[in-house]
């Protein structure tokens, strides 16, 4: 047996004996060692019910504390995560299987994450006027929070992923009950340990720790909005669910995101960004590219550099490894599945070996020559492979991109199109000659654009007005001429309004088409 082996039994054990008390019990295992993380007694309906009335009670005095209480509140919370930051790194690093660079581009991101909601929110959050068409009627638009949000978060980002959400919903005045991962749950704990670091005695945060009835349990619990994060199928389910309640919600789903290489790309540079894109984090992105669609001036190229870079990538054995391990065995059975699936339809493997995708640590793996009906070319695979499609024109490539029914990130690599096949794109965020960066700038919103990627924004202005809602105030200002809205109004008035309101109507259409 070798050591991969051995530790992969290990982590199976100890997961069978999460099955096998589902009921009540969790333990947190390390996917690379099979060692225990941590235990934990699951949160019951009655556990997440007391937890999100604690945050009801919590929620106003936290509203009362306005912008400046709540960024106090936040930045210690901020410098509380920066304090432990290693510390932090090494129990995603453990719980999740990444590697510890990957564990640390989370903390970046989190410490900037609750710095632009917390610097934003006054600006996007505090209320304006708004022009209106009566002179003797003002108009003011304000922003309340929900109240108590509900946030879900899958493993693969589990510090970063729900920060996007849980870090502007508290800035906008919201309280939040948190639920990790099964498999991250330390994590999410963690991060709630520091808010209490920060914040001593606040119920504004906290996390409910459990399985997907833990989870069910939130969405059902009266909360005021729920923010999922998590594949389509759950998130179908969760939207089920909420619809007893009318609950609204932010859905961050799966994706089958591609990089367009242009007819006029540059192969070298398209390669060492889509490498990138495709295997950070080992390919747990909901954004991670899947499809390169290069165009075939310039394949060939990019092929070549593509297979040079992914080789290089140092495996999980290294020293220093830039590759980490799966920490859902059960998941190498799609990964397995799509690339059999292509190599059965005709694909070439230009990098890696399909009996290397085992646990815990699966290597990448290229596919070239990737017909355009292979599962992988329409399904979301959710690990480390790459699938290369070579296509004749760009515009084909843009046909090839949208023709998933996913909507999620995308890549354009070109030297003077980019702007111009980015509008193309059935997406909801774009790279321009990079891969994932709209992801780092925390003023871009992020979220689905189409299909089943879901919808609503996290990150940027959209994301804080996501976990508000506006209230619309009209103000009199002063005696109206004529006071239609009245039953004192004098006959005729409305009949003369319309006229003129339609004749109007008609002269502005005609000088806009003349
Ligand atoms: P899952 O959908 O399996 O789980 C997500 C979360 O939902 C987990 O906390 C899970 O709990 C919980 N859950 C499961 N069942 C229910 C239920 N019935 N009611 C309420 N909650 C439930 O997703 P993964 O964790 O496997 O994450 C991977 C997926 O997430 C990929 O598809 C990826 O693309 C997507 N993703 C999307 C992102 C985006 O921003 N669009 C970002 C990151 C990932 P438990 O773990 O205990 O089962």
């Amino acid at each position: 047996m070798t050591a991969a082996d051995t530790q992969a039994s290990a982590y199976l054990a100890n997961r069978d004996s999460n099955d096998a008390n589902a009921g009540d019990q969790l333990r947190s295992i390390e996917p690379a060692t099979g060692a225990l993380v941590a235990e934990y007694t699951v949160d019951n309906q009655a556990d997440v019910r007391a937890a999100i009335a604690r945050a009801k009670q919590a929620a106003g005095p936290w509203w009362d504390d306005g912008f400046e209480g709540r960024t106090r509140g936040l930045l210690r919370w901020r410098a509380e995560i920066a304090r432990g930051a290693e510390a932090l790194a090494d129990l995603i690093h453990r719980e999740n299987g990444k590697t510890m660079d990957a564990a640390r581009i989370e903390i970046l991101q989190c410490l900037e994450l609750i710095s632009w909601a917390t610097t934003n929110a006054p600006r996007v959050l505090g209320g304006h006027e708004v022009e209106t068409r009566f002179p003797h009627l003002g108009g003011r638009v304000e922003y309340l929070p929900y109240g108590v949000v509900g946030v879900i978060g899958p493993w693969n980002f589990p510090a970063m992923t729900p920060m996007g959400t849980v870090a502007f919903a508290m800035a906008a005045g919201n309280a939040v009950v948190f639920k990790p991962s099964e498999v991250t749950p330390t994590v999410g704990s963690w991060l709630t340990d520091a808010w209490g670091r920060a914040v001593p005695d606040s119920a504004v945060l906290q996390t409910v720790i459990g399985f997907g009835a833990t989870g069910q349990a939130l969405v059902q619990g009266g909360v005021d909005k729920v923010s999922f994060t998590g594949s389509v199928r759950t998130g179908r389910g969760i939207m089920a669910a909420a619809a007893e309640n009318l609950t609204p919600m932010l859905l961050e789903l799966g994706g089958s995101d591609a990089a367009v290489i242009a007819v006029d790309a540059d192969p070298e540079q398209a390669a060492e960004a889509v490498t990138w894109g495709a295997f950070t984090n080992t390919g747990f992105g909901c954004v991670a590219i899947e499809r390169a669609i290069a165009v075939t001036d310039v394949h060939d190229a990019f092929v070549q550099h593509l297979v040079e870079k992914v080789k290089a990538i140092r495996g999980a054995q290294d020293q220093s490894p830039q590759l980490g391990a799966i920490p859902v065995p059960a998941h190498l059975e799609t990964i397995r599945r799509h690339v059999d699936d292509a190599i059965a339809r005709g694909a070439r493997v230009a990098v890696g070996d399909p009996a290397a995708i085992a646990h815990p640590f699966p290597e990448p793996i290229v596919l070239t020559g990737v017909p355009r009906n292979a599962l992988i070319a329409r399904e979301e695979t959710f690990g480390p492979t790459l699938a290369v499609f070579e296509v004749e024109s760009d515009d084909e490539a843009i046909e090839v991109a949208n023709s998933t029914s996913f909507g999620l990130g995308s890549a354009v690599f070109s030297r003077d199109r980019g702007l111009e096949i980015a509008r193309q794109l059935r997406a909801g965020m774009t790279s321009i000659n990079g891969a994932i960066t709209f992801a780092t700038i925390s003023s871009l919103p992020f979220g689905g654009g189409a299909g089943i990627s879901g919808f609503g924004r996290k990150h940027g202005d959209e994301g804080l007005l996501e976990f508000a809602r506006p209230h619309a105030i009209s103000i009199k200002l002063a005696e109206p001429n004529v006071n239609a809205a009245s039953f004192s109004a004098p006959d005729g008035l409305l009949e003369q309004a319309l006229a003129r309101a339609s004749a109007q109507a008609i002269a502005e259409a005609n000088s806009v088409t003349n």
